[in-house]
């Protein structure tokens, strides 16, 4: 439609050709003229002999009219050019059926190039899988590359044996089952546990993100599953790993305007899996982080019916996890992994990783050739709080300010029996913009708190801006990430936890996803919610004064400690213990 409109004219328009008035005066005479239009800035006429259009300027000419009548022309309200039927309808509709037959053939090469896809089958290659092969995976990543995750290794290893011999499992007619979802945190090594099954029973390995299968043109994930579990079951037996499972597995709801590309990619998947029999030697593994929101479909028996979960390293999972990847840079023989692992409780396979590489790189930066114990414990509070500010200059007022509160903190955690004791103390500033911090160690793994430790810790994170009150009388906005974590915790002891006197067990919050975040949402009725707005507020203000207690007991030493902090700025756990209990 947009040809005709625009294109048609234009070349109806190229073919008029313009003459001079004196041209156009002589034809007039001539007789030549057979039909004249004549418009306000030009006048238009075709002769009679080869209907050629012509065109020509305006003239003050009077007598033209006259004229042009007694020479025969016809006047008319529009010339337009008579074309041959037959080249009329070649412009107007064959052009621009190849031009837009041209556009798709072009598309469809640019597509196939993205998939990767080989010459073989041209026609019909839209949408091909582009799972990467590992097919020689033997040399590949083996178990014992995962460290921590024994759990999840012990189960995986089941399949394994059945991929190396699958005949004792047929023998006694029991099936794999098709489907294993690894669910946990990001960056705890499913993706790396999904190939050391492979590497270990020396399989084929089919990687592909959930997210890949999402394509603009409804029907091409679809297709790519198809695809997919084509070469799969070529390649059996083979494990096939699909990322993110999320991304093609989220819940179906009934809502308008849903996603159906989405769906229509899950219904392919759900109709695969259902669609090979249990023992044809294709395992399928998917990785997620929000269990919670697949379908259930996807994870009723017969599918994904198996689930490993892969949790945060513990204390040992973080030293062996830190070992393995010492292995792989030049590190001093004194390593204490033990206390790294404790220093960097909560940390994830990849941040251990991660943590690691840093030190290395501060090795190479300070022109070392092994890493150090230094080195590690620095890169912990890289990757914790980013990079020491070098060129951050605080003022004395602030400087002694930040010290108060850090010692605060250290302070009311050490004079509570059952707070973890401090590591290390600093008012150096940091790329993430904490000004100051206090390292607490965990001993050992935890696995539960007491009410008491919880409202223990309350205390800690208000023991900041408590030293600022008690010994210098104002207060700073330097407490505002303390209060957030103050009211969180508080907050969960009396939604979640039933540590309130009279809400007793029930929950009233629920927890969205527990790996990512882990954001609640109320369920309550709205009297409810202003009376745990009220216990929560309660609740911090008695742990808030317990620090001022605390810290008024403690001044002289709170005191001293701030004013040896304000001149070392790092000082460690021993020197802090040392001044304390002089
Ligand atoms: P996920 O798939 O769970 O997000 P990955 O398997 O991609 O995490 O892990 C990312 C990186 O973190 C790995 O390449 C590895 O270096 C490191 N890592 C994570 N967990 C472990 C572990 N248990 N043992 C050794 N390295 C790990
Ligand atoms: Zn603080």
């Amino acid at each position: 439609m947009l040809f005709n409109l625009l294109v048609m004219p234009w070349i109806a328009q190229r073919n008029i050709q313009e003459v001079d008035y004196g041209t156009f005066m002589t034809m007039t005479v001539n007789k030549q003229i057979d039909q004249v239009q004549v418009q306000d800035n030009q006048i238009v006429f075709t002769d009679k002999e080869n209907e050629q259009i012509y065109k020509t300027g305006i003239m003050d000419d009077p007598g033209l009219v006259e004229r042009l009548h007694s020479s025969g022309a016809k006047f008319t309200s529009e010339i337009v050019q008579q074309m041959s039927p037959f080249f009329s309808f070649l412009l107007s509709w064959l052009l621009p059926i190849i031009i837009l037959v041209g556009i798709g053939q072009s598309m469809q090469k640019k597509l196939m190039n993205k998939a990767g896809g080989g010459g073989d089958s041209m026609m019909f290659g839209m949408g091909k899988s582009n799972a990467k092969i590992y097919v020689n995976s033997s040399e590949g990543i083996k178990f014992s590359d995962v460290a921590g995750q024994d759990e999840a290794k012990e189960n995986l290893a089941e399949i394994v044996d059945y991929l190396h011999d699958p005949s004792i499992y047929k023998e006694i007619g029991a099936s794999m089952p098709k489907g294993v979802l690894l669910v946990g945190p990001p960056g705890t090594g499913k993706t790396m546990l999904a190939k050391a099954v492979a590497g270990e029973a020396r399989v084929p390995f089919f990687s592909i993100s959930g997210s890949e299968f999402v394509e603009m043109f409804v029907g091409m994930g679809a297709s790519k599953v198809r695809d997919l579990f084509k070469q799969a079951k070529e390649k059996a037996p083979c494990i096939v790993f699909i990322d993110e499972i999320d991304a093609i597995g989220k819940k179906r709801d009934g809502n308008f305007g849903g996603n159906d590309e989405r769906e229509q990619t899950l219904n392919q998947l759900l109709s695969e899996m259902d669609g090979f029999e249990g023992n044809n030697g294709v395992i399928i593994l998917a990785a997620t982080n929000r269990p919670e929101s697949l379908d259930p479909a996807l994870t009723r028996p017969g599918r994904f019916d198996r689930r490993v979960p892969v949790e945060l390293p513990d204390l040992t999972g973080r030293e062996e996890i830190l070992k393995v990847h010492a292995k792989k840079i030049k590190v001093a023989h004194d390593i204490d992994f033990n206390k790294i692992a404790r220093m960097a409780s909560g940390a994830s396979g990849a941040e251990l990783a991660n943590i690691v590489n840093e030190a290395a790189l501060r090795a190479v930066r300070d022109n070392r050739s092994f890493a150090t114990q230094a080195d590690l414990e620095e890169s912990i509070e890289v990757v914790v709080a980013g990079y020491q500010k070098k060129n951050a200059i605080l003022s004395d007022k602030e400087k002694a300010i930040v010290a108060y509160h850090e010692i605060g903190h250290a302070l009311v955690a050490a004079k509570q029996t059952h707070s973890a004791p401090v590591q290390k103390i600093t008012i150096i500033p940091r790329t993430s913009g904490a000004l100051g911090y206090t390292m607490q160690v965990d001993e050992g793994n935890r696995y539960l708190m007491s009410k008491e430790e919880m409202e223990n810790r309350i205390a800690t994170y208000t023991g900041g801006r408590a030293a600022e009150e008690v010994s210098l009388g104002s207060i700073t906005t330097g407490a505002s990430n303390d209060i957030e974590q103050a009211t969180k915790l508080a907050r969960a002891m009396i939604t979640r936890y039933g540590m309130s006197k009279d809400f007793d067990m029930v929950a009233m919050e629920t927890v969205n996803n527990q790996y990512l975040g882990g954001d609640t949402s109320l369920a309550c009725s709205h009297e409810t919610q202003a009376e745990i707005d009220r216990q929560v507020v309660e609740l911090v203000k008695k742990q808030h004064e317990k620090a001022k207690q605390i810290l008024t007991e403690n001044k002289q030493k709170l005191d001293e400690l701030a004013k040896y902090l304000y001149e070392k700025e790092t000082i460690t756990g021993d020197e802090f213990m040392s001044i304390l209990n002089k």
